[in-house]
């Protein structure tokens, strides 16, 4: 939990341009760019730059930068111009996380249904 990068971590590559990515935003702390399987017309990733497994390891571990991360969605929501948006956080495998650096996914540009499967 200590935020240092992994060599073995997708996310970690992007932020440090080692593999390309579509970004959209970046600040000092955190990367958003689309995800590479859009689930939405609007389906986009924000990351801190800082490794943390989950959402759960980042706000134990540096919840400022959990802030930072949720100050981020709102800001990719407003240039998307997306009036609605939903804002998640898949932890654990069971809940469909498939890479182990935290990532908000903020997907807009369509009516979305409740509850999410
Ligand atoms: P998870 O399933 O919540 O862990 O979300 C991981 C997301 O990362 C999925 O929606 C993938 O489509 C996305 N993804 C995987 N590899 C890449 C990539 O190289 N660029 C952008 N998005 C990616």
């Amino acid at each position: 939990m200590t935020g240092e990068p992994r060599d073995d971590c997708l996310f970690c590559k992007i932020v440090a341009g080692q593999i390309p990515a579509t970004i959209v935003r970046e600040t000092d702390t955190t990367v958003a760019f689309r995800d590479i399987n859009p689930q939405a017309p609007t389906h986009v990733l924000v990351i801190p730059k800082a490794h943390y497994r989950d959402a759960a390891a980042l706000a134990e571990g540096a919840p400022e930068l959990a802030a930072d991360v949720l100050r981020e969605t709102r800001a990719v929501a407003e240039q998307e111009q997306l009036d609605s948006y939903r804002t998640i956080f898949n932890t654990g495998s069971g809940a469909g996380q498939t890479v182990w650096h935290t990532h908000a996914h903020v997907l807009g540009g369509r009516g979305l249904e409740w509850p999410p499967g």
